[in-house]
């Protein structure tokens, strides 16, 4: 990407409740967004690309999607959703519905949180960072990582929310992933917080008892990055991230599972919240657009 001549781009960030799409620049600029309620696949994307056309046709295309989703361009079926448990959306292709939209236009897939970091690392909280990671606790919970200088896409991509984490002392909750029941997501994500303290994530307070279990699961997450990839930052952002004093939490907590073999005192410098708060992944998506 040339750094001078930003080129004017779309970026398109599919979430599983809303859909964000931005006409800009590939520096991350954004000129225009529009939100809305992410539907039927058909219909979503009808709106989205109805909303660029009126604005020109772009230089190139970023988008950061939910997942499963094929991001390997090899893949016969890439830009396809996979086994998502979204209604209507397991096997729709998102490259096929942006090429016939827009024929030509250069296209760039990645994951809703590879696009955030992606984000984050260029004009955020990870600014120089060749090594770091972006976790998302929301309805579900999902990682992107960046690994000497590189986003991690491996056979299909990472899926940080669906790993076994050590219980929380005094934790009996089931859990609530469909398919593994206690995975992290199943333990931490918003539904499954408030499915155990029976009172949504946003409406317990910052003293509950909750936030230190959250931390721990959370710390516990970390970890396992730290052990595996070792990144400098991890930034953890979605809505339960913005629970008070949560990153806090989450650096006391890890302090103390990591013993000091990591060699950080102090991990308050490692676990941050999103500089770019709510606009890191549609920012990434149209950096992502150049990135071809
Ligand atoms: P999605 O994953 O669907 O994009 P969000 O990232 O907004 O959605 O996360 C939604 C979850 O965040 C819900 O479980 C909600 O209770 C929780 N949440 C929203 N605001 C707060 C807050 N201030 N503190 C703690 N949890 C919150
Ligand atoms: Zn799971």
């Amino acid at each position: 990407m040339s750094e001078s001549k930003a080129l004017p781009v779309a970026g398109i960030e599919l979430g599983g409740t809303k859909t964000v799409v931005a006409w800009g620049l590939s520096d991350g600029t954004i000129h225009e967004e529009h939100r809305f309620p992410t539907t039927r696949p058909e219909e979503t994307f009808a709106t989205a690309t109805a909303w660029l056309r009126e604005r020109g046709t772009p230089a190139g295309i970023g988008v950061g999607a939910f997942g499963p989703v094929r991001v390997n361009p090899a893949a016969p079926d890439f830009g396809s959703l996979l086994a998502t448990p979204k209604d209507g959306w397991q096997g729709f292709s998102i490259t096929g519905a942006l090429a016939a939209a827009f024929p030509g236009v250069p296209l760039t897939l990645d994951t809703d949180v590879n696009a955030a970091l992606w984000g984050e690392v260029a004009l955020g909280a990870a600014q120089g960072a060749t090594d770091a990671a972006y976790i998302t606790i929301g309805t579900g919970i999902g990682a992107g990582i960046l690994s000497g200088g590189r986003l991690v896409h491996g056979a299909v991509h990472p899926e940080f929310g669906h790993f076994k984490v050590a219980r929380a002392p005094g934790d009996s909750f089931a859990g609530l992933c469909p398919f593994h029941g206690d995975c992290l997501e199943g333990l931490a994500s918003g539904p499954a917080i408030a499915a155990r303290w029976g009172k949504a994530a946003a409406d317990l307070p910052a003293d509950h008892p909750a936030w230190d279990m959250e931390a721990w699961y959370l710390a516990h997450g970390i970890l396992a990055l730290l052990a595996i990839v070792s990144p400098s930052k991890v930034i953890v952002g979605g809505g339960v991230s913005q629970s008070a004093g949560l990153h806090a939490k989450i650096a006391a907590c890890l302090e103390k599972i990591t013993a000091g073999y990591f060699g950080e005192g102090d991990f308050t410098d490692l676990v941050v919240p999103p500089a770019l708060e709510q606009e890191a992944g549609i920012r990434g998506a149209l950096l992502l657009a150049s990135n071809h």
